[in-house]
C-alpha cells in the first residue's frame, strides 16, 4: 500500500461514523454521510476509484441502490461513462433482470433492466459498503444474466470480519476502508 493510498484511506475513515443499533439491534451501521458531506472527502474517494479504472477500458458503471449510486454516478460521469442501477424489487418501470439476495440485516430482492449492460461489455459494479457480500453477488449475477463482464466490484468500505470477499472469491474485489 502506497503511503499516499495509505494517508488518504485514514482520512476517509476517520469520517466514517459508527451507529450502534441501526437498523436492528445487534448491527453497527457504518454511516459514510460525513464523507459525502465533505467536498475534499467526497472527491477524494471518486478519484481513488477513478485512477484505479481509467486504464482498464471499463465500459460501464453498476451502481446498487442506494449508496453505491452516489460513488457510481460520480466515477461514471469523472470517467465519461454509462451508468445502469441495480435497484430493489418494484422501482425499475421497464422489464428486468430478478436476483434475490441475502444481506446482513434481511433479506430481499434486486432488479437491473434487461437492456442495461451489453454482452460482453466490461462492467465495475460499485457499492458504499461490503458486508457479507449478498447485494453485491446478486449484482454481478444480474450483470452475467446479461452477458456483461465483471471487472471488479468496487466498495468505499469493507468489513473485513464478515468475510464478504470469500463469497465474491469468483471476482476482483477492491475496497477503500477496511475493518
Ligand atoms: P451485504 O449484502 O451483507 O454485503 O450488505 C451490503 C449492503 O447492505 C450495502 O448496500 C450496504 O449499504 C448495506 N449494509 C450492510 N451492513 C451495513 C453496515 N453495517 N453499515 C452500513 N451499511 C450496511
Amino acid at each position: 500500500m502506497s503511503t499516499q493510498f495509505k494517508s488518504a484511506m485514514e482520512r476517509l475513515k476517520a469520517s466514517v461514523r459508527d451507529v450502534p443499533d441501526f437498523p436492528k439491534k445487534g448491527i453497527i451501521f457504518k454511516d459514510i454521510t460525513p464523507i459525502l458531506a465533505n467536498g475534499q472527502l467526497f472527491r477524494l474517494a471518486v478519484t481513488i476509484f477513478a485512477e484505479r479504472y481509467q486504464r482498464k477500458s471499463v465500459e460501464k458503471i453498476v451502481a446498487i441502490d442506494a449508496r453505491g449510486f452516489i460513488f457510481g454516478g460520480a466515477l461514471a460521469h469523472y470517467l465519461g461513462i454509462g451508468l445502469t442501477i441495480v435497484r430493489k424489487k418494484g422501482k425499475l418501470p421497464y422489464t428486468s433482470h430478478h436476483e434475490d439476495y441475502e444481506l446482513e440485516y434481511g433479506q430481499g430482492t434486486l432488479e437491473m433492466h434487461v437492456d442495461s449492460v451489453e454482452k460482453h461489455q466490461r462492467v465495475v459494479i460499485i457499492d458504499d459498503l461490503l458486508a457479507t457480500g449478498g447485494t453485491a453477488e446478486a449484482a454481478a449475477k444480474l450483470v452475467e444474466q446479461c452477458g456483461g463482464e465483471v471487472v471488479e466490484l468496487a466498495f468505499l468500505v469493507e468489513l473485513g470480519f464478515l468475510k464478504g470477499r470469500y463469497r465474491l472469491a469468483k471476482y476482483p474485489v477492491f475496497s477503500i476502508i477496511n475493518y
